[in-house]
């Protein structure tokens, strides 16, 4: 007899197993007392911070806790589960067709298919439908582990020729015991784990299908993506698909393209942003508001080249661990890399002066441009993009000042996320495989910034192994209008390129000592951020923001005098104004400035010119008569940008 640990809640429950073969993860279970049916049963089990299924063994000594509906990751493992069911519904209606992979996605999951003929919405209904019926028969996830030539073998006999490159992917790695999973007559490499049976995936959806490259390599083959996504419950699946609906409405890239913000052009190369007049003074106003809220607290603008010897690029670590994302050059022989960071130069403007204790904390700013490879399949709008603009800032301070300036970093994300009503929520991501730095360093860092959260008194949740390589982060995800997290500013603290590029400071004491520097940003990219601005208020900036806040049209040619006079003493206000002279039909100019999003419509027709007035229309308001100077109190108050004490 064996006695067995099992976490329920806050407490751990002892219990006993006198079978001779180890017991299954649910077999603790139904002796813990835990449900064994209804929505608070068990979905499958986790030993520390690894996820097992439910019908896995336990060793004695482990201690073996539930995973229920409401973890994030039984949601995860339901959708990666359910892709599972659709890989299982296309076999059975399309013979011959070759299965890729199936992950798990930030909203639903995928799988991609090689068929040659293209999915069709009706075959989504098809699938759909045989996925329905495959729900219903509650068909089990079957774990099978086989030795990996074996495994080649089977796929290879399929010609399944993806999956048999996995597994010889999967071998050259060291493996030599592949696990397979079972479903139906179903069965795929996987590593699990998954939902016991196929019968809690009642509330999916297919969304669509799209080309994808096999390993996302334009030089392999183009398979078909189909996605779709799930819940656990109805009503969870219809409050998503609404926030697709909305979030349609909400695309950046039509918005961006209907008030003419930006574009992006295959001739000039994809990921790479044109923007246009309106676009780029949305992007100026949020620039300048950033760089003031910088000076005003301590920051110091600085900027740094675009292009950086490579031996510095080796120096600091970045050609063995991030090299793949940079792009190179050559000028008289010597090797150059285009920055995907702005670390470097900020270094050298930290060295070139000898430092005290007195000069810290150092804190630079620069909106600085950066390259960065991704895969073209990735690309997406401004969300995705090879060039963009970091609000990035490194502070050099002494080890006792760390977790004060985090503490100051934290504030002031937090008073531009206010800037903008986005919710946010705080992760620290630890060290990854692929990093540099001791493990003292990394350890130090790390409970840096623990203890920076702790000051503060933040929540955060904990992302194991997704730290930058040179050091851990916080990062913050911000929450739309519609319910959509997104990643965006970052803090990261480095004990290593101090070290790499011996940076000092004479301490009180006088002895030379090593900086630590932090790496930040607010906004992350400014693309980006832009693009999540534009669907976050469906293109209705607030004014301060608004590229064009106003637009004075005439009804009359006999207006226009009048006109242009209102539209310079606007201009001389401070306010952002365009004037409508066309001959045209004021409803078709109302119709097109309204679809430009122009907050402030001013109409000016005889009767105004007669009384000297315009007829103001504010978005979504009544038309009301107003002096030019009431409406220009009016809107100077209205246009005035956030700011803090
Ligand atoms: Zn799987
Ligand atoms: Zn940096």
């Amino acid at each position: 007899m064996n006695a067995y640990q099992v976490q329920c809640d806050d407490r751990l429950a002892e219990v006993q197993w006198t079978g001779s073969a180890p017991p299954k993860a649910d077999d603790l279970f139904q002796l813990a007392g835990l449900p064994s049916k209804g929505p608070g049963k068990p979905l499958a089990a986790r030993i520390e911070e690894k996820l097992i299924d439910l019908s896995a063994p336990v060793e004695p000594g482990q201690i073996v806790a539930p995973v229920l509906r409401d973890d994030s990751r039984a949601l995860e493992m339901l959708r990666h589960s359910l892709s599972h069911v659709m890989a299982e519904a296309v076999v059975r209606l399309f013979p011959g067709v070759k299965v890729a992979i199936g992950p798990a996605i930030d909203d639903g999951f995928y799988y991609d298919f090689d068929l040659p003929k293209p999915f069709t919405p009706d075959d989504l209904e098809r699938i759909a439908e045989a996925m329905g019926k495959i729900v219903k028969e509650s068909q089990v996830f079957k774990r099978s582990s086989l030795p990996a030539a074996e495994a080649l073998e089977l796929f290879k006999s399929q010609g399944e020729v993806y999956k048999a490159e996995l597994i010889e992917d999967l071998v050259k790695a060291g493996e030599t015991e592949v696990s397979l999973y079972q479903c139906g007559d179903f069965t795929d490499l996987c590593r699990g784990p998954h939902i016991p049976d196929t019968s809690l995936g009642v509330a999916f959806k297919l969304l669509s299908v799209a080309g994808a490259y096999w390993r996302g390599d334009e030089k392999r083959p183009m398979l078909q993506r189909i996605y779709g996504t799930a819940f656990f419950s109805d009503k969870d699946l219809k409050a998503h698909l609404h926030m697709l609906e909305e979030a349609q409405k909400r695309d950046h890239r039509r918005l961006g393209k209907d008030l003419e913000l930006f574009s992006v052009h295959e001739e000039i190369g994809g990921g790479l942003v044109v923007w246009h007049p309106k676009g780029a003074l949305l992007r100026s106003i949020l620039e300048n508001f950033e760089r003031q809220e910088h000076l005003r607290r301590g920051y110091q603008v600085v900027m740094g080249p675009q292009i950086l010897r490579s031996e510095l690029w080796r120096k600091s670590g970045h050609l063995d661990y991030y090299s793949e994302n940079m792009y190179f050059t050559e000028i008289d022989g010597q090797g150059y890399a285009i920055k995907p960071m702005n670390c470097l130069a900020h270094m050298f403007i930290y060295r070139s002066k000898l430092k005290s204790f007195r000069d810290l904390p150092l804190r630079l700013f620069e909106l600085g441009t950066v390259q960065r490879h991704e895969k073209s399949g990735v690309l997406h709008g401004l969300t995705r993009v090879r060039q963009f603009t970091q609000d990035d800032s490194h502070i050099f301070c002494t080890p006792a000042q760390v977790a004060g300036e985090i503490a100051d970093i934290l504030r002031l994300i937090s008073d531009m996320m206010a800037a903008f009503s986005f919710p946010f929520s705080l992760e620290l991501s630890t060290r990854p495989t692929k990093s540099i730095g001791t493990d003292a360093d990394w350890e130090m860092a790390t409970n840096a910034l623990k203890e920076a959260l702790a000051t503060i008194g933040a929540d955060y949740e904990i992302n194991e192994g997704d730290g930058a390589f040179y050091g851990p982060k916080i990062d913050v995800k911000l929450k739309d209008a519609i319910g959509r997290s997104w990643q965006c500013g970052t803090i990261q603290c480095d004990f290593t390129l101090p070290e790499r590029f011996d940076l000092n400071y004479i301490d009180s004491d006088n002895e030379r000592k090593r900086p630590v520097m932090l790496h930040r940003t607010v906004f992350g990219s400014l693309e980006r951020f832009i693009g999540i601005l534009i669907e976050h208020f469906a293109g209705d900036f607030p004014l301060w923001l608004t590229p064009v806040q106003a637009v004075i049209m005439t009804v009359t040619s006999r207006a226009d005098e009048l006109a242009v006079r209102f539209h310079s003493m606007l201009k001389k206000a401070g306010l952002r104004a365009e004037a409508d002279l066309r001959n045209e039909k004021l409803g078709y100019k109302i119709r097109e400035a309204r679809l430009a999003k122009i907050p402030y419509m001013l109409v000016i027709g005889d009767k105004e010119v007669e009384s000297s007035v315009v007829s103001v229309r504010r978005r979504g308001e009544e038309p009301k008569e107003m002096s030019l100077e009431g409406l220009v109190e009016l809107m100077q108050k209205e246009a005035v940008a956030p700011s803090w004490d």
